[in-house]
């Protein structure tokens, strides 16, 4: 239901956190967070953003990488383990999502078929699993694991995922479903909608329908499915 993601030179979960917050107002059953730190850390819990943050209280969240969800259930019933974000099988990505995977359960048969087994009962894990494999399959880089996942998807998204291996990227992409992104010095903020945003900065790029963002400190990279470049439109936040 909400989607909040920061990458640049700050801590990013009280910012990741804070930006959940800003997003409660559309109502949520659950919420999780995901950074880097010595590792992919994954903190998720059905009920308010207040008990999540009350579950982590005393774990090292230092990060300059944070990606954070409230979840509103479509499918799988509202719990701690269909919470996102969701790590795939090969433990290396961390996924969240807004929306609605249509043709998942025919993805989850051949995925199912090839040996990977799901530890939620959501779409999400169904997409992300499918990236997982693709990326495994091609040796490929997330970003092209994701462009290729997309062209056989059907329904709405609004997807963040971040690498283990990558501490300076976060990958986004959207259909159907809001992406801004902020743009501020040496730091990018992402969000479904703008209200996590607008304290940090006025500059914001709205993505659109089949583009997926490349996002680093210092670089926003927009491709469409048919990976061409596309020039970020910037356009300035009304702070009313
Ligand atoms: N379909 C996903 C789920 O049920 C995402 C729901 C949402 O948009 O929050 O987990």
């Amino acid at each position: 239901c909400g989607i909040v993601g920061y990458v640049g030179h700050k801590e990013a979960y009280p910012i990741v956190l804070k930006g959940l917050k800003r997003l409660e107002y559309r109502g949520y059953d659950s919420a999780g967070v995901a950074l880097l730190n010595g590792g992919l850390k994954v903190y998720k819990k059905k009920g308010k953003v207040a008990e999540l943050e009350e579950s982590v209280v005393g774990k090292d969240l230092h990060s300059n990488i944070a990606i954070g969800h409230t979840r509103w259930a479509t499918h799988g019933e509202p719990n701690d383990r269909n919470a996102h974000p969701h790590i795939s099988q090969s433990g290396e990505i961390a996924m969240i999502h807004n929306g609605i995977i249509e043709n998942y359960a025919q993805i989850k048969r051949e995925l199912v078929a090839k040996g990977y087994s799901f530890k939620s009962d959501t779409d999400t894990e169904v997409l992300l699993n499918f990236i997982d494999d693709i990326k495994q399959h091609n040796e490929c880089s997330l970003e092209e694991a994701v462009r290729i996942a997309l062209k056989r998807i059907v329904g709405a998204y609004c997807i963040l995922l971040i690498h283990k291996d990558d501490p300076e990227t976060i990958i986004a992409a959207r259909k159907g479903s809001p992406l801004v992104i902020g743009i501020g010095k040496g730091e990018h903020f992402l969000a479904s909608d703008a209200s996590p945003i607008i304290e940090y900065t006025k500059e914001v790029v709205y993505v659109n329908d089949y583009e997926i963002a490349i996002v680093r400190p210092d670089e926003l990279i927009l491709k469409n499915l048919g990976n061409e470049k596309q020039t970020p439109f910037i356009t300035e936040l009304d702070m009313e």
